[in-house]
């Protein structure tokens, strides 16, 4: 018989003992097999067949054949999602071509819980392209009524980085279509966090990341999606060999290769690509729904048992659990050093400015007990302020 493997699979991951490691939002742990797989490939493909292993171990067949890994877990058809680089260059391959694709109009539609990076990027394709383009930055709630006839491009992370709120993808996509505008919807803390179903919203373009929830590894190549009719015809800014209908044809002039395949832009990142595959195949016979349903339990309890223990912690995110993807924030002024506090204690969160202590929830390698304890720690350092010795208060480079 066909059963679902139960949750959680923490024989599938390679976790240090005593971490309770809630920060797979953010980087996911290295699922098993992993460093064999690429080890494998160093050994067996690189170190032995040399420059034959492009054809012979189909080496550039990779960005197509994890695309359509990712594609199933984000409810994409298969041979519409391609990999590669990382989601800052995805998502600025994808700005440009919708913004191609409204010629007349000016404005590049976000919110204000939106990534820096996006934000950023957007900015400055704006000064590149100098045609008077504007970023506009609403608040998450009024997204869908500042959709208006001058928006070429609604530019939306469904998952706050750092709240945790989700957007509706639907209503949205289906506003931003009312408005004729085009949908780019940024998946960085979607994918292989909460059910999507790309296909069933009809948007344009999706964008993502998978060294987070999909435990890619650092530096995993990034996804980039498009709708059937739009891949054929959107053009790349980033016209690349690999993005060439005949790149050893070795041609002068660009001519785009069919559908999403146009989106590659060079050599794939062969050994990063073989890891994030190997990563992927934890997902086997794993369904989005049951992964939800998880997260949920486990965030509903994590905030009962900080919120019993923690009277100095404020919720960050949304109370109704449909209205978050898979983590949980609080804020709290001594954030800082209380999470240095608790990853000392093998708890590891993170840290975002400037007062917001986060926690991810992946149902793959997280349970009750994990959480009970993780939030009885945090009771304990804010009980005893444990956290308020000067060798927590040391910023390192990342937090
Ligand atoms: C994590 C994240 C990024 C990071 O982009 P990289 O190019 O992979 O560094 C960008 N945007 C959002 C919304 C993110 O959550």
């Amino acid at each position: 018989m066909n059963t679902a493997p139960s949750l959680p699979m923490k024989d599938r991951f390679d976790l240090p003992d005593g971490i309770r490691y809630l920060d797979g939002n953010s980087l996911g742990p290295m699922p098993r097999g992993t460093q064999e797989r690429v080890e494998e490939v160093m050994r067996d493909e690189w170190a032995r067949n040399l420059i034959k292993a492009w054809n012979d171990n189909h080496w550039m067949d990779l960005p197509s054949r994890v695309g359509a890994r990712v594609a199933r877990l984000i409810g994409a058809p298969e041979g519409s999602v391609t990999m590669g680089d990382t989601l800052s260059i995805k998502l600025f391959q994808a700005l440009s071509a919708g913004l191609k694709l409204r010629p007349g109009r000016r404005v590049i539609l976000t919110d204000s819980g939106n990534f820096p990076s996006d934000l950023y990027v957007a900015q400055g394709l704006i000064r590149q392209l100098d045609r008077d383009h504007e970023l506009r930055i609403v608040a998450p709630e009024e997204v869908a009524g500042a959709l208006d006839e001058d928006v070429a491009v609604a530019m939306i992370t469904q998952v706050d980085y750092r709240t945790g709120r989700l957007h509706d993808m639907e209503e949205i996509t289906g506003a931003a279509h009312a408005a004729g505008a085009v949908m780019l919807w940024d998946l960085a803390h979607s994918a292989g966090a909460v059910p999507v179903d790309l296909a069933g919203s009809n948007c344009e373009f999706a964008v993502g990341c998978t060294y987070k929830y999909l435990n890619g590894g650092p530096g995993a190549p990034a996804f980039i999606y498009a709708r059937d009719e739009i891949a054929e015809v959107m053009e790349p800014a980033l016209a690349g060999w690999m993005g060439h209908s005949e790149p050893f044809a070795f041609v002068r002039d660009y001519d785009p290769a069919p559908g999403i395949e146009r989106m590659r832009v060079g050599t794939p990142p062969v050994l990063q690509l073989a890891a994030l595959e190997q990563a992927l195949t934890v997902w086997e016979g794993v369904e989005m729904s049951a992964i939800r349903e998880a997260s949920i339990r486990l965030s509903e309890l994590f905030i009962a048992e900080v919120e019993a223990r923690c009277p100095d912690l404020t919720l960050a995110s949304p109370r109704d659990p449909d209205r978050r993807g898979s983590q949980v924030s609080f804020a709290f002024e001594h954030g800082y050093p209380a999470m240095q506090a608790l990853i000392d204690r093998g708890v590891i969160g993170d840290f975002r400015a400037p007062d917001i202590m986060r926690f991810g929830f992946t149902p793959l390698y997280l349970d009750e007990e994990d959480i009970r304890a993780a939030a009885a720690i945090l009771g304990e350092i804010l009980g005893t302020r444990a956290w308020d010795d000067p060798k927590y208060h040391r910023r390192g480079r990342v937090t």
